[in-house]
């Protein structure tokens, strides 16, 4: 355990340090704004209501349906900055209760998937952070449900630059060809990240999956920038 979490009372909001009965207080919890106006498909944030953003309807994504928890914004961003760079592992708990919570409510919908499938980081990437941060995510719904959580069917083969720094089209380009896949049977998978920024990785990740005999691929992420 770090110096800065033996500092804190268990029971104190590890944002803003008022009591709280999770790591996080129903008041920071309540400024995780959810916009509900988003693309069916790659639930970027619509000003108006349509039902899909102008980039799906001309190059449509790989994947069909993409769920969200949260807005990667303010105090949100800032925890999950926190429990990906400072590894802090009661927000990687909260965090994956909530996707639980997310998870039965989609499966409620769609019906089961027959596995779910985080995206791969690279060997450098996950030496640099320890370990990856997404399986952590998925620790509650590994515990409750029965669905597969595929980690080794997929392959990063690719060290890409930090895709930050790129536009749309350079970052389609740098993500190209980054994963492998050996065959599979799923026919119906839940791809799982932690923050989408122009859903990229995840395409191609969905792009890979559907050449190995995939049918379909939804996404579940914690937030969209
Ligand atoms: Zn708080
Ligand atoms: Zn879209």
């Amino acid at each position: 355990m770090g110096f800065y979490q033996k500092l804190i009372p268990k029971q104190s909001c590890v944002l803003c340090f008022e009591t709280a009965k999770f790591c996080v207080c129903k008041t920071c919890e309540s400024s995780f704004v959810i916009n509900d106006n988003r693309c069916l498909c790659c639930a970027i944030r619509l000003s108006s209501n349509l039902s899909f953003c102008g980039e799906c309807l001309s190059h449509s994504p790989a994947f069909s349906k993409t769920y969200v928890l949260y807005d990667y914004s303010h105090a949100c961003a800032q925890l999950i900055k926190q429990f990906k760079f400072n590894h802090q592992l009661c927000i990687g708990d909260y965090f994956a209760h909530q996707l639980y919570g997310l998870y039965r409510l989609i499966i409620k919908e769609n019906g089961n998937y027959d596995a779910i499938i985080p995206l791969p980081l690279s060997r450098a990437r996950i030496k640099e952070r320890g370990y990856n941060q997404t399986h952590e995510l998925l620790r509650i719904i590994a515990k409750n449900t029965n669905t597969i959580i595929d980690t080794q069917s997929v392959r990063r083969i690719k060290a890409t630059k930090p895709l930050s720094s790129l536009n749309l089209e350079q970052r389609k380009k740098e993500i190209k060809g980054a994963f492998s896949a050996q065959a599979m049977s799923y026919k119906k998978v839940l791809l799982i990240d932690d923050v989408m920024t122009t859903g990229s990785s995840l395409n191609e990740l969905a792009k890979t999956l559907t050449k190995v005999g995939v049918e379909s691929c939804d996404v579940l992420i914690l937030a969209r920038a």
